[in-house]
């Protein structure tokens, strides 16, 4: 990895069943300065370290919707954290609904009693598409509402140094806000559930890596448990001709 080039990590690539070898869908996106963790389904302070990396060097947290299979590590993670001595900020970000529960969820914990707890920085993401979320001296990073079952966001995440960037759907139905996330990606890693409300087959993933003209398409929070899931590579050629992979755990795509 040169200095400029930054790396996303796919820490799980499961549906909301984790396997064996899948963890529930999350990623980390590491560059020079920056660690950003997207959504956080276990305590990661192991899961980090396996993989080695501090975790109390994560500097931005983003959880893309309230359902327990991306956010149910957020209390732990913190607690953990904070008593291993994080001091410096952690900026949080998340939709109005998803940033409400996250903080009711952190009251029945009783966060107000973890004395000395590091700033948590609360960043509110408005519900616009292509909204600049935040900007680093290396990243820009923007949120679209996507159309899950409950308020979502999708992401852009571009790296200013190599001008590349990678786009995730996060959970979604096939949707224009994800086609324009993605537009001339290197990479869309686009969720493939399968065909029910709220979510995205093969086929409807390649689609839309075709109409953003992306690079290439990785497949993720599949039904690993799923004996079927093996063909889903091959559904998704079918109407995309670019590279198509699907993400397994530690899979890195530098950009
Ligand atoms: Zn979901």
């Amino acid at each position: 990895m040169s200095d400029l080039t930054a790396e996303l990590l796919v820490l799980g690539s499961a549906s909301a069943i984790p396997t064996l070898e899948h963890e529930n869908t999350h990623l980390l996106v590491v560059g020079k300065e920056d660690l950003i963790l997207i959504d956080c389904p276990n305590n990661l302070v192991v899961p980090l370290q396996k993989r080695g990396f501090d975790p109390l060097k994560v500097t931005h947290l983003i959880l893309t919707h309230f359902h327990a299979d991306h956010v149910a590590g957020v209390a732990p993670f913190l607690m953990s954290s904070w008593l291993m001595g994080r001091r410096q900020p952690l900026h949080l970000y998340g939709l109005e609904e998803t940033l409400w529960r996250f903080e009711k969820m952190m009251e029945l914990f009783q966060w107000e009693t973890w004395n000395g707890l590091f700033p948590i920085e609360i960043h509110r993401l408005p519900p616009q598409r292509m909204y600049l979320a935040f900007q680093s001296e290396q990243f820009e990073v923007y949120s679209s509402p996507v159309h899950h079952l409950i308020d979502t966001v999708g992401l852009r995440i571009r790296n200013r140094w190599t001008g590349e960037c990678i786009a995730y759907s996060c959970d979604t139905e096939p949707c224009e806000e994800v086609v324009e996330l993605a537009q001339g990606c290197k990479a869309l890693i686009h969720e493939a559930v399968g065909a029910y409300r709220g979510h995205t087959s093969p086929q409807q993933a390649g689609e839309i890596a075709r109409r953003a003209e992306a690079q290439s398409l990785y497949l993720i929070h599949y039904p690993s448990e799923n004996e079927q899931v093996h063909t889903w590579e091959a559904l998704a050629r079918t109407t995309f001709d670019g590279v198509v992979g699907l993400a397994q755990d530690g899979l890195k795509i530098p950009f």
